[in-house]
């Protein structure tokens, strides 16, 4: 027995509940973590039929966000303003995309995870133009990004990569 004295029992016992519920919860969390990222838009969706079938609450979140001493009745609008200004879409185009990528890269087929750098969030998919048209090609992870950067987002040398890797020129000389 680890504990004769009982107080110290149940301290040992309150701290290492205390632990392991921290443990657990941390490990609900980065699941739930992992499954929205591996189902894009379903989170999003049920949340939305969730907050449509309730209207009741609904008024009642948006009365309170209202009365809020910090609410800015603009804020959403000129979000979605300032995101279309800053990257050349909207956050519905971004979300819309996401979802069709199936909320992974366009290349590695893999979901983002360079980290924002204050450590905590994972940056979530770069938005990448061509740099002539200013057209957006779509959603990549940052390797990829920069991968296609350091060809120059040029077709014809990504080609020579592809042609050299699968015959590689040390492979033909005898
Ligand atoms: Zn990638």
């Amino acid at each position: 027995m680890p504990h004769k004295d009982p107080e110290a029992r149940r301290v040992w016992q309150r701290s290492y509940r205390k632990a392991n519920l921290e443990k657990k919860r941390a490990y609900h969390k980065e699941y739930q973590k992992k499954w929205r990222a591996e189902h894009p838009g379903i989170y999003a969706d049920k949340t939305k039929e969730w907050w449509d079938n309730n209207p009741e609450k609904k008024a009642a979140y948006e009365a309170k966000r209202k009365a809020a001493p910090d609410y800015r009745p603009n804020k959403h609008a000129r979000d979605q303003q300032r995101h279309k200004r800053r990257y050349g879409l909207s956050l519905e185009r971004y979300a819309e995309l996401e979802k069709y990528q199936g909320g992974v890269c366009a290349i590695c087929k893999k979901p983002e995870t360079a980290k924002h750098h204050n450590g905590l969030k994972t940056n979530r998919l770069a938005i990448d133009h061509c740099h002539n048209s200013k057209n957006i090609r779509g959603l990549l992870c940052t390797r990829c990004n920069l991968g296609i950067g350091c060809f120059s987002h040029d077709l014809q040398l990504l080609l020579n990569a592809v042609a050299y890797l699968m015959e590689p020129p040390a492979s033909r000389v005898p």
